[in-house]
C-alpha cells in the first residue's frame, strides 16, 4: 500500500508540467475580450446583470460591453486601455492582468488556449515518451 502509494508521488511528480513560451506582442486582445462573472460565478451575459454586479463592486466601472463570446457571454473591454494597445496603469494593473495568460492545466487539457492573437502559447515540458522513459 505504502509503496503504491510513494510510487503514485513519485509519478506525479515526474508528470509532464505545461510551461508558458512566447512573448507579449502588445494585441491588445485580452484587454478588449474580457468575460466578467456574476456574484455566482456565472459569465454576464445581459446588460441588467452588469448594472447590478456594478452596485455590489465598483472594479466592474472599469469595463465597457464591447462584444458577445460564441456561448452567448458579453465581452468587456477595459477602460484602461489606449488606442495602441497600451495600458494606462501598468504599474498599478491587477494580479489577473499580470497573470494573462495563466497556466491552469485543466484548461489546457480540455483544449483551452490564449486568445487568437496573442503572442503567449503552452508547451508540455517534456514528451509522453520521455515521461513513460523515468517511470518504467
Ligand atoms: S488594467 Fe491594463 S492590463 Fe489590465 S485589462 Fe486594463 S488595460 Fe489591460
Ligand atoms: S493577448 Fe497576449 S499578446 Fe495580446 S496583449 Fe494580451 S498578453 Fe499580450
Amino acid at each position: 500500500m505504502i509503496i503504491s502509494y510513494i510510487k503514485f508521488l513519485f509519478q506525479k511528480y515526474n508528470s509532464s508540467k505545461f510551461i508558458k513560451k512566447g512573448k507579449c506582442n502588445r494585441c491588445g486582445n485580452c484587454c478588449r475580450n474580457i468575460l466578467l462573472y456574476t456574484e455566482k460565478n456565472l459569465p454576464i451575459i445581459n446588460e441588467e446583470q452588469f448594472e447590478n454586479v456594478k452596485k455590489w463592486d465598483k472594479h466592474f466601472n472599469n469595463f465597457y460591453i464591447s462584444g458577445k463570446s460564441e456561448k452567448g457571454a458579453l465581452l468587456f473591454t477595459c477602460k484602461e486601455i489606449d488606442e495602441n494597445n497600451r495600458c494606462k496603469v501598468y504599474f498599478f494593473r491587477g494580479l489577473g492582468c499580470r497573470l494573462y495568460p495563466k497556466i491552469d492545466s485543466n484548461f489546457l487539457i480540455n483544449g483551452g488556449k490564449p486568445l487568437d492573437g496573442c503572442g503567449y502559447y503552452f508547451e508540455p515540458d517534456k514528451s509522453f515518451k520521455d515521461y513513460l522513459k523515468k517511470n518504467q
